[in-house]
């Protein structure tokens, strides 16, 4: 099984959320299983920096207009899988991936990312890579949503294409006037292809032409089926529901174990956390904290919405009025980054402010923290939650998507039997928020309950095996049919659309 895995971001050549976590370790588990996984991510200057043994497979003068371009093989530096770079420096050599300085969308992102699927295809297709050719696309995220339809379009031996959405809310929406550039027939834009509400959306592209679809958790693929949460694409989904499955995402547990974490003060297992209290040490001096026996309440995430950072805000006096410590690490809107700088120097030895993430700074955080703040309007999956237990760090999250998935709130059943691992709540709202932290500071204040939940929470196995054998069941189902030419399951748009 030969496949070819197409994302904007692989941890660690170019990072910028739960993307590139994603799609390192999940080819990385597949290729385990015996797959020929190789990846295909633009050559940003971080990825060509840090890819090791690169040699250039081909050089092509002017590809799709944008000046010389060459694709180049490497290996990733940490697990040694194969990757094609598309070093095309017009379009990626730029500091940011998707925004300047100032936080605004390049604004040739349509094109970037088009000229990234259509390299996808010649890959796949055998055109590019001497002697090899997919069996499987895998694409992920709006960044690869054309190409499905691209693929849709080429005559003969063709791969399947599996679509991964991570996030619906990006969906990679453009002015119609690009339609043409992207490679599809003038006439091609219609509602029941690319269109959508007057602009082009790679995300529909990838959900409407490719084989099957996944996301990452299986509340958030219903939940994206609902009004509420399906950012407008519910009905087209509900039009692909058999062919959608949620499988939720893992954890690399190399990167993250708390037993051999060269990021941190102290090592420590569930059998003996004597560790984590160095680590909660160390990162309270770190960060100015008092020296106090106070729980340790952390915000690790981008500073969004999304992320209910606003609510996290509102609801700080409340939660210093009980008495914790508060920190957090990321970035994200300016206002709200501003808001909460101003927090930390109203409150210093009491609320500590890190604007920017790196990795080292985000496990010292997870491994000294008591309480992992991750609410959210929704989330499709979450991978910090999945973090914080692993380091001991008890959540209190929102009931949606993969938080109701991966936590069990801490109720009278749960904690009597055992089960329990954090604390879920339902309303976008600070009472609700706060009125979780209160059963969460119930709880820390008996240790014993509180050891018997981490321990548990440290245990679970949220490893890639499980998901790795579904994505494999998945690749081997559209494999086979990638031989006979296909008619799209929706309409005859496809019909239209044309390889150039
Ligand atoms: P999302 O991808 O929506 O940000 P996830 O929880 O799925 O959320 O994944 C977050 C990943 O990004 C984790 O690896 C986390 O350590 C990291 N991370 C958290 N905050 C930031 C930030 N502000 N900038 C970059 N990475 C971050």
């Amino acid at each position: 099984m030969r496949v070819l895995f197409v994302s904007s971001e692989v941890y660690p050549l170019a990072k910028s959320g739960g993307l590139a976590d994603v799609s390192a370790a999940l080819p990385a588990a597949m290729a385990e299983l015996g797959v020929d996984m190789r990846l295909l991510l633009p050559g940003y200057p971080s990825a060509l920096e840090a890819a090791i043994n690169k040699s250039v497979v081909i050089e092509i003068n002017d590809f799709m207009g944008c000046g010389v371009t060459r694709l180049i093989i490497a290996r990733t530096p940490d697990t040694g899988l194969p990757v094609w770079l598309l070093d095309c420096p017009r379009l990626f050599q730029r500091r940011g991936l998707y925004w300047d300085k100032f936080g605004a969308d390049w604004p040739d992102n349509w094109l970037r990312y088009c000229v990234l699927n259509h390299a996808a295809v010649r890959l796949a297709c055998g055109e590019w890579a001497p002697g090899w050719r997919a069996d499987v696309v895998h694409a992920n995220d709006w960044h690869a949503g054309l190409v499905a339809p691209l693929i849709a379009a080429v005559q003969g031996k063709k791969p399947g294409v599996i679509f991964t959405i991570h996030n619906l809310a990006y969906q990679g929406l453009f002015p119609a006037h690009i339609f043409p550039q992207l490679g599809f027939p003038a006439n091609g834009l219609l509602p029941e292809s690319l269109e959508f509400h007057g602009k082009v959306c790679f995300l529909k592209a990838g959900i409407l032409y490719s084989d099957q679809v996944t996301t990452v958790s299986p509340t958030y693929a219903r939940e994206m089926l609902t009004p509420e949460y399906g950012c407008g694409l519910d009905g087209l989904l509900q039009r692909r529901s058999k062919n959608i499955a949620g499988i939720l995402n893992g954890v690399d547990y190399d990167i993250w174990d708390s037993a051999n974490d060269p990021n941190l003060a102290g090592a420590y297992t569930e059998a003996n956390l004597a560790g984590k209290a160095r680590c909660k040490a160390t990162l309270r001096a770190e960060l100015g904290l008092a020296a106090s026996d106070a729980p340790l309440v952390v915000f690790v995430s981008r500073i969004i919405e999304q992320k209910m950072a606003d609510i996290v805000l509102q609801s700080l006096p409340a939660m210093l009025e009980r008495g914790v410590e508060f920190a957090l690490l990321g970035d994200g809107d300016p206002v709200l980054e501003e808001q909460f700088q101003i927090a930390g120097r109203r409150h210093p030895g009491q609320v500590a402010i890190k604007i920017g993430y790196t990795e080292p700074l985000g496990h010292r955080f997870l491994a000294g923290a008591d309480i992992l703040l991750h609410p959210a309007r929704f989330e499709p999956c979450g991978l910090t939650q999945l973090y914080a237990m692993r380091y001991g760090a008890l959540p209190i999250a929102r009931r949606v998507g993969g938080l109701a998935d991966t936590i069990v709130d801490a109720d009278l059943d749960s904690i009597h039997s055992g089960a329990a691992t954090g604390f879920l709540f339902g309303e976008v709202a600070p009472d609700a928020l706060v009125a979780a932290l209160d059963r969460a500071l119930a709880l820390y204040a008996q240790p014993g309950l509180w050891r018997r939940m981490q321990r548990r929470a440290m245990t679970r196995d949220f490893g890639w095996g499980r998901p790795a054998r579904r994505y494999l069941e998945l690749y081997s189902r559209i494999a086979p049919q990638a031989a006979a030419p296909r008619v799209p399951d929706q309409n005859s748009a496809a019909a239209l659309i044309q390889r150039v």
